[in-house]
């Protein structure tokens, strides 16, 4: 087994699960590490059109705080009728920026968010997923969000919360909240 942990090395996070709080975990975490005057990065793979609140916060944090929309390339150039290579090639513009992000060791946490979306959706190869996480220098976390993680990545990962949906107010047909949700 790698030594871990004695060297204040970072970890392999994944939040997954089909309840809701993935992305606010790891937004939970930044803010946590922030106060300790730590280095995020937030690298969003896969965004829809809405404004997420997370993306003008981020702003009061920075520079500790780099939030990287990669998947807002799906909005506005991209749309539902657009061929499947670009999303392909959107995907792995965001990979690609991910591992320059996660070896620069510019960052103490790299968050992929909804990384696991991409991967379960075919846009992104799973390997290209392990590879980052092999490149990582020991003592940056690398945090992946999103449902249906792969089981490799769950694998190599230290630590895995799923998130279990017990209710949730979409059920009785409850728009998302702004604040809440987005
Ligand atoms: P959040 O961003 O709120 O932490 P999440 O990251 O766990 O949610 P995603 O799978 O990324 O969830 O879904 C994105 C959007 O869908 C968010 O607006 C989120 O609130 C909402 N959502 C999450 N889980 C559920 C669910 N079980 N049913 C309906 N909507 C959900
Ligand atoms: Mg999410």
């Amino acid at each position: 087994m790698k030594p871990r942990g004695k060297r204040g090395d970072g970890l392999v996070i994944v939040y997954t699960g089909g309840g809701k709080g993935k992305t606010t975990a790891a937004l939970g975490m930044a803010l946590r590490a922030i106060g300790h005057g730590k280095r995020v990065c937030m690298i969003q793979f896969i965004k829809g059109s809405w404004s997420y609140g997370e993306m003008e916060s981020s702003r009061l944090l920075e520079p500790g705080f780099e939030m990287i929309a990669a998947g807002r390339g799906f909005v506005g150039i991209i749309d539902d009728k657009s061929p499947r290579e670009d999303h392909e090639r959107i995907a792995g513009e965001a990979l690609r920026l991910a591992s320059e992000r996660v070896r620069s060791g510019a960052h103490d946490i790299v968050i992929l968010d909804e990384i696991n979306y991409a991967v379960d959706l075919g846009l992104v190869p799973v390997s290209g997923v392990l590879g980052i996480l092999d490149a990582r220098p020991p003592e940056v976390s690398v945090v992946l969000t999103g449902n249906r993680a792969a089981g490799q990545v769950v694998e190599r990962a230290d630590l895995v919360t799923e998130m279990r949906e017990i209710k949730h107010p979409f059920r009785e047909g409850v728009r998302a909240k702004k604040g809440i949700d987005f």
